[in-house]
């Protein structure tokens, strides 16, 4: 009986030790992929671009604030300031990895989607959400749709819709 705990134990620690292995492989693989998508847009791979870009581009998108994402980086012991956090969200949106959403002038967010979609900001939560779907059309007071038209000599290269959502 005893003979066998041992050999389960053995075996169970065994599986633990290429947990662990696999961890670090998955970590060393993802930094790697982060560091080629910082050179791949022009940023140098400095150790704070990619402990942010590592809370950032977890594969899931995400709408973050400078302010929402340095409480992230706190939480994980990754020690960087806001105002680093700030700087590194700018220059990735810059560089074309992220997405800036302006709510209100005190209310930036960034967005790791960076195709064309459309948002609902929840005022009461202040979470931004993506709406599903690639086309709104937005009926203000129960008649026409909204809809807009390019003035003369010029050409409508994005569109995106904040509709802004509060408990009734
Ligand atoms: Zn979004």
């Amino acid at each position: 009986m005893s003979y066998y705990w041992l050999a389960a134990e053995k075996i169970l620690r065994l599986i633990k030790g290429r947990i662990s292995w696999l961890q670090k492989l998955t970590h060393t693989m993802n930094q790697d992929a982060l560091t080629d998508k910082l050179r791949l847009s022009g940023l140098r791979p400095t150790p704070q671009r990619l402990a942010i870009g590592t809370l950032l581009f977890d594969g899931v998108n995400r709408h973050v604030t400078a302010e929402s994402l340095y409480d992230e980086a706190k939480e994980n012991d990754c020690k960087v300031s806001l105002a680093t956090v700030y700087n590194t969200l700018h220059q990735f949106t810059e560089a074309g990895l992220l997405r800036q959403i302006i709510v209100d002038p005190s209310r930036a967010y960034f967005d790791t989607n960076t195709t064309s979609h459309h948002h609902f900001f929840h005022e009461d939560t202040h979470v931004l959400e993506d709406i599903p779907g690639e086309r709104v059309s937005v009926r203000l007071d129960g008649d026409s749709p909204f809809s807009a038209k390019a003035p003369e000599g010029k050409k409508i290269t994005d569109v995106g819709v904040i509709i802004r959502l509060s408990s009734e």
